[in-house]
């Protein structure tokens, strides 16, 4: 017998066996049950969610000796051979492979020839969006005047990038990320299909690890049946994959809550000391919390469980101990925490000194009451009102300059003669092009986290205060930069010697020598006020989709604007 992986030999053959896409296959199938069939289809959608079998099941149910019918026979010898993947009448084109112009080119020749078993001459193109331009016009041609006997079906993750003259001749069909326990439902039929035992919390930790990609999940479930001797479990997947196991994130979150920082940092320094990814045990504690923070919201959801079982990505055993935690916060503390932890993780992904940005933003979590007073906490609440009701941001309030926030000029500015390195391009300020104004504030930022790691290592409580801050502009020789609106941070840093400390630190890493001016962050930015669909929002932003799906949840604001790039 030959050796098939498990993502082929479990590949779907049918619309029913096709998971997590029932608005694609209900109107196929429609389609096919009244014989209105198009010229071509366009599948998108993220990798590893079934587009291309979606694509080979069409083909089938179009050339099945029955066809065309949304039930193809899976036994003619059409069904037969597309199952094979050797039927000569469907014609399967990777996109990706040399952008796809000698075989355009021979598409175009072989185009007029009859079928020669099915219906239909089929061309699946894959990755439809990497051809070049030459073999997008070659397909245009045979598009716009194409024989009857042939059908295009494309798919691509990047319906963007397809020119919009070849998507107005397609029926668009957009497949869904596949949820958490979509993917568990299938790797537990294939893992009892392959008489492997998987314990659920393990195949969570697949699903999570996979982000919604079926064939990505497949193969790692295959990975470990290679090497794991009997059940598999939690602890195998994440060994395997570098990630950090759910119980772990629940007694980390237990630290924090219980204000331990010394246990906290354990936990986290005994994970770093076993391997573990910075940037990775940053974001599963971030998924931990918004877990928490979804469970906590929807207490009195009357279709909880259905709610939970799209939105929260572990086992429904592990659901009462994460209830368990929630209780001892509440959403309002959770959506702090949130939004601490998602401005230390966008730092800790571009900071070469990502551990201490991490061990900062875990020590400020765990002395959190130190920070932040009750008041701070419903004053910042506050803030986020208009947000939340959808209004204009408050404007007046964001923008008003705090009381300590202006240095008079006079006594502190330094000539910008005195600038004999700038770090950034201090010439092009704020009414700069927009992306040279990014790449500027990116660049602010990247040395602004190192100035948070330098600080650490001389003052830890100061750097904690600096967490929330962020560089806004450079201009001459003044660093102005933006602080939460709480009269204890400015108070704070506006100190002499904190003052002192930070100016020092600034001028050595920015490479000149600086002024610090404090202003105070906007409490709403447009993304929040007008809030686009998820993903265009975290293409444009260049933020992890978690992190946008968390913002967009919460109509929260990241506290600054990485690139695209
Ligand atoms: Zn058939």
């Amino acid at each position: 017998m030959t050796y098939l992986p498990l993502a082929r030999k479990y590949r779907p053959q049918t619309f029913a066996d096709l998971v997590g896409q029932p608005h694609v296959t209900t109107t196929l199938t429609r389609a096919l049950e009244q014989k209105r069939l198009g010229q071509a289809y366009l599948f998108t959608g993220l990798r590893g969610i079934g587009k291309t079998s979606a694509a080979r099941i069409l083909a089938k149910c179009l050339n099945c000796a029955k066809g065309p019918t949304p039930t193809p026979c899976n036994t003619c010898p059409s069904c037969a051979q597309i199952t094979q993947g050797n039927s000569l009448d469907v014609i399967e084109i990777d996109g990706a492979s040399n952008r796809g112009i000698d075989e355009i080119r021979s598409l175009r020749e072989t185009v007029a020839f009859a079928p020669t078993l099915g219906a239909f001459r089929i061309y699946i193109i894959d990755e439809v969006h990497m051809l070049t331009m030459e073999a997008f016009n070659a397909l245009l041609k045979t598009l716009e005047e194409p024989p009857a006997h042939v059908k295009f079906i494309f798919a691509t993750t990047a319906a963007n990038k397809v020119p919009a003259t070849i998507l107005s001749r397609c029926q668009r069909f957009d497949f869904r990320r596949l949820e958490a326990s979509t993917v568990v439902g299938v790797l537990s039929r294939v893992a009892k299909a392959e008489k492997l035992k998987a314990e659920e919390p393990a195949l969570y930790a697949i699903a999570r690890a996979a982000d919604g990609s079926l064939r990505d999940a497949e193969v790692v479930l295959e990975q470990l049946a290679s090497f794991v001797d009997g059940t598999i479990r939690e602890p195998d997947v994440t060994a395997l994959l570098g990630t950090v196991e759910s119980e772990l994130l629940v007694q980390w979150m237990e630290a924090i809550l219980d204000r331990d920082a010394t246990k906290a940092l354990t936990v986290l320094t005994a994970q770093i000391e076993q391997g573990k990814d910075v940037p990775l045990l940053a974001m599963g504690l971030l998924r931990h919390v918004r877990n928490l923070l979804i469970l906590a919201s929807t207490k009195d959801t009357p279709s909880r469980e259905t709610l939970l079982a799209q939105l929260v990505d572990e086992p429904s055993e592990r659901i009462a101990r994460l209830d368990t935690q929630g209780a001892r916060s509440t959403p309002e503390e959770l959506v702090v925490i949130l939004q601490m932890l998602a401005g230390a993780y966008d730092l800790i992904r571009r900071s070469p000194v990502a551990q201490t940005i991490l061990e900062l933003a875990i020590i400020k979590l765990a002395t959190r009451e130190q920070w932040q007073s009750l008041d701070a906490l419903s004053r910042r609440l506050e803030q986020w009102a208009p947000s939340v009701a959808d209004a204009p941001p408050a404007l007046p309030r964001s923008t008003q300059p705090a009381r300590s926030s202006t240095t008079p000029k006079a006594a502190t500015a330094v000539p910008v003669q005195a600038l004999t390195a700038p770090a950034v391009d201090a010439a092009s300020p704020s009414p700069a092009h927009s992306s040279e104004e990014t790449a500027l504030s990116d660049s602010l930022l990247a040395t602004w986290a190192s100035v948070l790691g330098q600080l650490g290592s001389k003052k830890m409580s100061l750097a904690a205060y600096l967490m929330e801050a962020r560089p806004l502009r450079l201009e001459g020789a003044i660093l102005t930069v933006g602080l939460p609106g709480f009269a204890l941070h400015h108070e704070v840093l506006s100190e002499a010697e904190n003052r002192r400390l930070i100016t020092t630190v600034v001028s050595e890493l920015y490479g000149a020598s600086l002024t610090v001016e404090y202003t105070t962050l906007p409490a709403g930015s447009e993304e929040s006020a007008a809030p686009a669909s998820a993903g265009a929002a975290a293409e444009r932003s260049g933020v992890s989709p978690m992190v946008q799906d968390i913002v967009n949840l919460f109509n929260a604001t990241i506290m600054d604007r990485p690139s695209a790039t």
